[in-house]
């Protein structure tokens, strides 16, 4: 899957390992080749152009961490804009609702739906152990209608019944009272397909939604039609309405376009890939693994996040240096709150000692909580560099300004400067001891 997109783009990054520094005219260069790789990959243009746009603006005079090169520096970039094209978060199936919760299957004949329900299905019985009900509303072909029961009866699925003559509408209604009767937790009902989308394929599926209100409305389309899946997609989304992408044929595809441009054309996310013929060839989608796939630059992706680690980990110590020297002002201590946050909180830092969760109360009763952390920035982030440097300035008139600025009350000033005192000359009593108290929290 996607081996073209990797090459090309693994071999225009490339290129840049070897230069000096990440400059304009190098980002601007290789993002003119990534375009034209995307294009070709039949990625959407409006897709092509905001990628690139974000990774220029995040690459351009990009700080490139020490140990690595300006052309790993930006495939990491890359991969991250990827995942957040392709939409960071994951989202699996929804079955949250009353039993029978209702899945309608949309999208054209061909593009894999009578497979992707059984897969489904499958899935939901083996997985979530759900009982499961199938039901071919396709009036127009008895074969899709033989497909399904075929595929019921493969793998354990149950399949309404077929009564020749009734209308999709009937059928889905039908499906839902066998449901209810038979006790089923969802019933996956397969619509009609057409080979191209027109206006009665439409209406058909826009009444059976009325019919059933379906908790999940899930478009499946075929990765190999590039733009047409895309376009697709768009078209039911607007007309009918989706909650979600089925994208089959994954595993032929080498360009990965479809799955790049479906999230920005639909705004509904990408849920499961089809990667095969077979009943169980079906995944849960998730960005930072076709991100992976697509790029195919794990190993470069993991070391330039191992170097942000060591950058965070040398900007400590050079903290503590300071510290040491009793030259812990609050410039210092607002880095230190904006490091807490950066590893999660109070929750997150915490959450890394062994034993704390335990000590949960205690912490609570101290006041220590992010949202205090957040108007201690805001107190520091109100005051002049100069005022930073030497609380000592602080006067009564400057704490009011202060205080207004970062819409806290003087007390809140005050106790900030006395926490900042009280941490200052411990740290200067401490003289040799390596890390200040927070720093001590943070790297633990
Ligand atoms: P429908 O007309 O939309 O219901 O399409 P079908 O479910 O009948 O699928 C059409 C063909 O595509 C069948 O031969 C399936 O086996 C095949 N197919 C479906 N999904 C996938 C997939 O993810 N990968 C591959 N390689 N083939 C698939």
């Amino acid at each position: 899957m996607f081996e073209t997109l990797t090459d090309r783009l693994g071999g225009i990054l490339e290129k840049l390992t070897k230069r000096g520094a990440l400059s304009e005219s190098d980002v601007n260069e290789a993002m003119r080749e990534v375009r034209r790789a995307l294009l070709e990959a039949d990625v959407a243009l409006d897709v092509v152009k905001s990628f690139t746009d974000r990774v220029r603006v995040r690459a351009v005079g990009a700080e490139v961490l020490r140990s690595v090169t300006p052309g790993q520096m930006l495939i990491k970039i890359v991969h991250d804009e990827l995942i957040k094209t392709l939409g960071s978060d994951a989202q699996a199936i929804d079955l949250d609702a009353p039993a029978p919760v209702a899945i309608l299957m949309v999208g054209l004949q061909g593009s894999g739906k009578t497979t992707s329900t059984a897969k489904i299905a499958r899935r939901l019985t083996e997985r979530m152990k759900r009982k499961v009900l199938m039901a071919s509303l396709d009036t127009r072909r008895p074969a899709a209608m033989e497909q399904l029961a075929v595929l019921g009866e493969q793998n354990g699925i149950a399949t309404l019944p077929i009564v020749t003559g009734q209308q999709p509408v009937q059928i889905a209604k039908r499906a839902m009272e066998a449901a209810r009767l038979g006790g089923f937790d969802v019933v996956l009902l397969d619509t009609a397909g057409r080979t191209t989308v027109d206006e009665a394929l439409m209406a058909e599926v826009a009444d059976v939604k009325k019919q059933v209100s379906p908790h999940e409305v899930l478009l499946v389309a075929d990765a190999l039609t590039g733009q047409d899946a895309v376009n697709t997609a768009r078209a039911f989304e607007e007309r009918v309405g989706i909650t979600g992408i089925v994208l089959t044929r994954v595993d032929g595809d080498g360009r990965g376009g479809a799955a790049l441009s479906m999230r920005h054309a639909t705004g509904k996310p990408i849920k499961l890939l089809g990667t095969g013929e077979k009943a169980d060839a079906l995944e849960d989608f998730d960005p930072a693994r076709v991100a992976g796939r697509i790029l195919g630059k794990g190993d470069i992706v993991a070391l330039v996040e191992k170097a942000a680690q060591a950058i965070d980990a040398e900007q400590a110590a050079k903290m503590a240096a300071r510290m040491q020297k009793g030259a812990f002002d609050l410039a210092d201590l607002r880095d230190q709150l904006t490091q807490m946050e950066n590893l999660g909180g109070v929750g997150g830092v915490l959450g890394m000692l062994p034993g704390v969760a335990k000590m949960k109360d205690q912490i609570a009763a101290s006041g220590m909580s992010d949202a205090t952390f957040r108007r201690q920035r805001a107190i520091i982030d109100s005051m002049t560099p100069q005022e930073r440097r030497s609380p000592d300035l602080l006067k009564a008139s400057r704490k009011r300004r202060i205080a207004a600025g970062s819409g806290t009350k003087v007390e809140e000033v005050n106790r900030l400067l006395k926490m900042h005192r009280g941490m200052a000359d411990m740290m200067k009593a401490m003289g040799g001891a390596k890390r200040g108290p927070l720093a001590g929290i943070g790297r633990a």
